[in-house]
């Protein structure tokens, strides 16, 4: 008997910075550190705040800053944003405590970016969600679980952001959870996600580059 060889996948790493009355805000960090873009094979590398100067924004200029959980990818660069209200899941930030209390790395959780956290929370810039809250007029985030314990959704304007509760358009269409998140309760996340409006956003699908128009290199406007 054969055994069958997943097809690889084309993935994006991305973040989603967003302008309302209030200014710019931004949803998830990124990473910016090369050793991770060489670990993970990335085959192009731009860290988020040099895309945000290509947008004429200065790192200090996000004022509110949503992160939709605890992973490198998403949570790997909160020092760059020295200004910025930091919004996350309070079961998220637990877990996350819980599971880095003797790793230093387990799970796509690092030490690192839970000692920038304490130092957001400090400085009073952390604000910790427990259900749907309301960030600025039109910005909502919604706890959702799923992916992680605390993962968020978030609404801007129409749009809604899966975050990784849906890496792909497919994931999607075809009511198919991420491997990882089936056992946490995903198909439950994706079906909350599914109600929440006809226009989601995946998380890491490089889809949405080709998809909708570009602004600036690797810039695009989402609807
Ligand atoms: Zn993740």
């Amino acid at each position: 008997m054969q055994g069958l060889t997943p097809a690889p996948i084309d993935f994006a790493w991305l973040v989603f910075p967003f302008r309302t009355a209030e200014g710019w805000g931004l949803v998830d960090t990124g990473f910016s550190d090369p050793a991770m873009a060489e670990r993970f094979k990335l085959t192009e590398f731009t860290p988020p705040a040099r895309l945000l100067e290509r947008l004429g924004v200065r790192p200090e200029e996000i004022t509110d800053l949503i992160l939709t959980h605890g992973h490198w990818d998403h949570a790997g660069d909160l020092a760059a944003f020295p200004r910025a209200r930091v919004w996350m899941s309070q079961a998220e930030l637990e877990d996350m405590r819980l599971r880095l209390s003797d790793e230093s790395w387990v799970d796509g959780y690092r030490r690192e970016d839970l000692e920038q956290l304490d130092k957001v929370e400090a400085a009073g810039r952390l604000r910790l969600i427990k259900g749907t809250t309301t960030v600025r007029p039109g910005v909502e985030v919604v706890v959702m679980g799923g992916h992680t314990a605390g993962c968020l959704a978030v609404r801007l304007g129409k749009t809604v952001l899966a975050t990784d509760n849906a890496y792909l358009f497919r994931n999607l269409s075809e009511r198919r959870p991420i491997g990882k998140a089936a056992r946490l309760g995903g198909e439950d996340a994706l079906s909350r996600l599914l109600e929440m409006g006809p226009s989601l956003i995946p998380g890491h699908d490089p889809e949405l580059i080709r998809r909708y128009p570009s602004v600036a290199e690797d810039v695009v406007k989402l609807p």
